[in-house]
């Protein structure tokens, strides 16, 4: 597995100031992707222990709120399992920052039995559609990408969106 590239403080993929990885591959193809170097599974840079470390250490700040996970494509099969390890050592480390993570599977459809689950606070779900772009959307690209409150919705056994994000 591989990822593209890591942002030590980002201020626009979640709410906060929080550190961003972007992980390498995607086949979804969206038209207008924001991000298509991050398309090659091939590209990028190797992700291993060292890289999850690496993140770890750049969360401690007390500046930092949480971690944002983005692609390219993390929930991709190829990606899935680093993508977990980081999330689960992450909360480990770091119970109260938060993880939100952006994909373009479909929480219900695809990823609900998914034990990355577990560890992410906050998902932002399905592919981008350009005729749906709307630039009011703080967190998602197009209309149709929802905001979803991970914990609560497997608690409730229903998708539980977030309205209102400020
Ligand atoms: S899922 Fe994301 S990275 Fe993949 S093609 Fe769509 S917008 Fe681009």
């Amino acid at each position: 597995m591989r990822y593209n590239k890591i942002r030590k403080m980002d201020i626009s993929n979640g709410p906060g100031v929080r550190v961003s990885i972007f992980m390498q591959g995607c086949t979804f193809n969206c038209k207008a992707c924001f991000n298509p170097e991050t398309h090659d599974f091939n590209g990028g840079k190797e992700f291993n222990d060292e890289v999850i470390n690496e993140v770890l250490e750049l969360c401690k700040d007390d500046s930092i709120v949480g971690l944002s996970i983005l692609g390219g494509e993390p929930m991709h099969p190829n990606n899935i399992e680093g993508t977990t390890k980081l999330a689960k050592k992450f909360k480990e480390e770091y119970p109260n920052k938060t993880i939100w993570t952006w994909t373009g599977f479909l929480f219900d459809r695809d990823l609900k039995d998914k034990e990355v689950l577990k560890y992410i606070d906050v998902l932002v779900d399905g592919q981008f559609v350009e005729e749906l772009k709307d630039p009011r959307l703080k967190y998602s690209g197009s209309s149709n990408q929802r905001v979803i409150d991970v914990q609560k919705s497997l608690k409730e056994n229903k998708i539980v969106e977030i309205k209102n994000i400020n």
